[in-house]
């Protein structure tokens, strides 16, 4: 078999610990998923998860100890940060139920869910899907993986991010509106999960805009820091 034009590599996260790279197969994401950054968005009250996605070669793979250079993305002029922490999957699946939903999980990373915030906006003022505020190239800042078997299951931990130097986002895991087990169980009746899978947990509150040349300083409990440079 030949193909008309040589593939793209497949997207890949590497792992604490390892030489081996985590192969990415997709990228989800959960909206609103802590009460006071849903507030700032303007809701309020528990609602059922809701996901989107990135396509996997939107990572911008920051390996452990370096600065990322993220491009200042086109047609934008309010591009946010979101603080997250990223769960992947190493056991796929369908229907999983939330008491079984932790052997699926393979490991943890620090991600940046990049938003084009005026772009997300008018998307939702119109009824249009979100692809073009959310997915877009290198959209997606993420560090190298740590496998659950070093760090256990995260359950609760700071997550913060500071931009040069000064505190942006500040919350805790625990404050997860849908816990990462309640969150892998919604999305598994949707799709299928597969190995490879990273799914980003939501973002706290303190969202907000950067500029070219800021530096991006982003940290779960455990998991180190991600750092990015709007370029
Ligand atoms: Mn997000």
């Amino acid at each position: 078999m030949s193909f008309v034009f040589t593939p793209p590599a497949t997207a890949s996260v590497p792992v604490v610990g390892t030489k081996a790279r985590f192969p990415v197969h997709r990228i989800y994401c959960v909206g609103r998923n802590y009460e006071d950054h849903a507030k700032e968005m303007g809701y309020t009250g528990r609602e059922p998860p809701f996901f989107f996605m990135k396509p996997a070669d939107a990572l911008l793979v920051v390996p452990d100890g370096q600065v990322g250079e993220m491009p200042y993305p086109s047609m934008t002029s309010d591009l946010h940060h979101e603080m997250e922490m990223v769960v992947a999957i190493g056991v796929g699946g369908r229907d999983i139920e939330v008491a079984d939903a932790s052997r699926h999980i393979w490991g943890y990373a620090l991600g940046l869910d990049m938003t084009r915030r005026d772009l997300q906006g008018e998307a939702k003022k119109l009824g249009r899907p979100w692809d073009l505020g959310k997915a877009f190239d290198a959209s997606a800042p993420v560090g190298p993986l740590h496998r659950v078997q070093d760090t256990g299951l995260i359950t609760q931990g700071t997550i913060s991010l500071t931009v040069n130097g000064e505190h942006r986002q500040k919350s805790d895991v625990s404050k997860l509106i849908w816990s990462v087990d309640e969150m892998i169980s919604h999305l598994s009746r949707y799709f299928a999960l597969q190995p490879g899978d990273l799914i980003f947990s939501g973002t706290p509150e303190g969202v907000a805009a950067v500029k070219k040349g800021d530096l991006l300083v982003g940290a779960v409990a455990g998991l180190g820091e991600l750092k990015v440079r709007i370029a």
